[in-house]
């Protein structure tokens, strides 16, 4: 009878595991430690995949991007504090990016937490994590898990997506219960993510501004590459004929060859378009707030597609606000072009083709180049072909020069396969989202980082190899900090912005029995980068670039405050 009444008992680790899988979580990424390194253990062992990271913010940002790549949220399990704190990092960048992700961190307990009476990693972490993200909750009682994990779920994916924060204290996961009331206690959600149709009166009103334009223009942000609405969103572009701009992490929703893409003559449609439809791209700084130089003199409408009623007349005026999930929106336009429409003026067609041919002939000059040292464009001439030839691969992609030239140099052709450093332009997301865009899509990644871009993540190549990962990291290595020619006017130092010279990242990844190549010329970086991709072994080639190659801040300069007093 005491065996019998064992069986019939559960706890707060397996209602955890439990509750994920009823609601098709498939795998955890994290780093073990106190309270949760059973928990890692026993959800293994139950089926789940759990990827152990060197660093909680890889996990996290892996998490996230899991997120972005397969529209359920990414799970991140952590340890308190200072495990929870790296991981916040990733939470709070998921939710700035929308992208659905759940930090799961144990904490410790809660009567001392609160009296401040100095507990192992005591912390109060609920409170920390509030205003970072776009829902926080705690369980006290093993019964309430499937509750938690279910709000957390809800929370993560529906309207607007962003990051969630579980908080699980130590206590729970030891806590028993009667087996059956804890499975009737776990919650499938149901539709989590339910469509939000537009009014049809918004639908109306945005046609009729589209239909009066002799200039249009469309912005596909990645908001249109997370809703997979990809056949009504091109099915849309082709039918009105209307020339497409995609932001970074939007290439390849429409192919970047395509006849009406204008991403080569960006300057060109954002200064001379008369009406612009944004598709989940938000007026933010990458958009120049939708004002001033960029966007010319002439007189412009807005009209804004967006699952966030909020979003709407954040920076400018929008005419036509449609307010709804992506493709329900789009289909709803879609239905109205084929009811009846013009296509654009051809003038405006041919102006940007003409500008576009112009860029393109220009840019292909640099890109040709297979000389020593490398610069950035002969670089990425090689890996601009790489793509061409497996356009399946995921590109990951991060740096200052190496993120802003990649981003025009490289054409993307399917949907979600560049996966970039998003709304805060943050360094550091490069091996978690490798690892993630490996474990949640069985594709082949290529990560081209910049050297100092990949030192906020390098030490996950460990990671990469321990899970034989088909990930090859090709790392620009100029020496430094947007360039390697830096000095300590004291002569004291190294410049501020330098690394050691002549370095071989190569032979990081060889330490792990991973693949390290160490390369000169485009042509050897070609012939490297085949290899990495035709065997899937993780692979990691340093590419010498000259340290004089780059500029301050890449793209955006500008945004370097200056001192109008600097000493001699
Ligand atoms: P980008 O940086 O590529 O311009 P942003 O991250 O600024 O893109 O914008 C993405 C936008 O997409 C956000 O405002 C978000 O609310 C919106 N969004 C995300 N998912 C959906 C969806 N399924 N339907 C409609 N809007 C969405
Ligand atoms: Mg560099």
């Amino acid at each position: 009878a005491g065996a019998d009444a064992e069986q019939e008992l559960t706890d707060g680790f397996h209602l955890v595991i439990d509750a994920l899988k009823l609601n098709g979580i498939e795998t955890i990424y994290g780093v073990p430690g106190i309270p949760i390194t059973d928990l890692g253990r026993m959800a293994q062992a139950e089926g789940l995949r759990v990827i152990s990271f060197r660093h909680e913010q890889h996990a996290g940002n892996a998490a996230a991007i899991a997120g972005f790549l397969t529209k359920k949220p990414g799970i991140c399990l952590t340890v308190s504090a200072p495990g929870f704190l790296n991981g916040l990092t990733a939470l709070a960048n998921a939710t700035t990016n929308c992208f659905p992700m759940i930090l799961i961190s144990g904490s410790s307990e809660r009567e001392i937490v609160d009296l401040q009476q100095g507990d192992y990693e005591e912390m109060d972490q609920l409170a920390i994590a509030k205003p970072l993200c776009k829902a926080a909750f705690r369980v006290l009682h093993a019964e309430d898990i499937g509750i938690g994990v279910a709000r957390a779920i809800r929370a993560a994916v529906s309207g607007r997506p962003g990051g969630v924060y579980l908080d699980l204290p130590a206590k729970l996961f030891s806590q028993v219960v009667d087996a059956e009331k804890g499975a009737k206690s776990l919650v499938k959600v149901i539709d989590p993510a339910p469509a939000q149709l537009p009014s049809p009166a918004s639908i109306t009103r945005a046609l009729d501004v589209l239909k009066g334009a002799k200039r249009p223009l469309i912005i596909l942000g990645k908001g249109a590459a997370y809703a997979q609405a990809d056949d009504e969103i091109r099915s849309f572009i082709e039918t009105s004929g209307i020339p497409f701009l995609p932001m970074s992490m939007a290439k390849g929703l429409l192919p970047d060859n395509h006849e009406l893409s204008a991403g080569a003559a960006r300057s060109t449609v954002l200064k001379d378009s008369d009406v612009v439809l944004l598709v989940g791209a938000r007026l933010n700084w990458l958009l120049s707030h939708g004002k001033g130089k960029t966007w010319g003199d002439a007189p412009k409408q807005f009209i804004q597609i967006d699952i966030e009623p909020k979003e709407m007349d954040s920076n400018v005026e929008i005419v036509a606000p449609v307010v709804g999930d992506i493709g329900s929106c789009i289909s709803a336009l879609l239905d109205g072009v084929k009811a009846g429409w013009t296509a654009p003026p051809s003038e405006w067609i041919e102006t940007i083709k003409a500008r576009k041919d112009v860029n393109i002939a220009k840019m292909s000059q640099r890109l040709l180049k297979n000389s020593t040292p490398m610069d950035f464009h002969s670089a990425l001439g090689a890996l601009k072909q790489v793509i061409k030839e497996r356009p399946d691969a995921i590109l990951v992609n991060e740096g200052a020069n190496t993120l802003d030239l990649a981003r025009g140099v490289i054409d993307m052709y399917q949907p979600r396969k560049r996966l970039d450093v998003g709304t805060w332009g943050v360094m550091g997301i490069g091996m978690g989202f490798a690892i993630a865009a490996a474990v949640e899509t069985g594709k082949p990644v290529l990560a081209v980082e910049g050297d100092s871009a990949f030192g906020f993540s390098g030490m996950e190549v460990e990671t990469i190899c321990r899970y034989n990962l088909p990930v090859c990291v090709v790392i620009f290595n100029n020496n430094g900090i947007y360039r390697g020619l830096d000095t300590d006017p004291t002569g004291r130092d190294p410049g501020t912005t330098v690394f050691v010279k002549n370095s071989r990242y190569d032979l990081m990844m060889e330490a792990f029995g991973g693949v390290g190549v160490n390369v000169t010329t485009p042509d050897e970086l070609k012939r490297a980068v085949d290899e990495a991709m035709n065997s899937g072994k993780p692979t990691l080639i340093n590419a010498v670039i000259d340290p004089a190659a780059g500029s301050e801040s890449g793209n955006i300069g500008s945004l370097n405050p200056q001192s109008v007093v600097k000493k001699k």
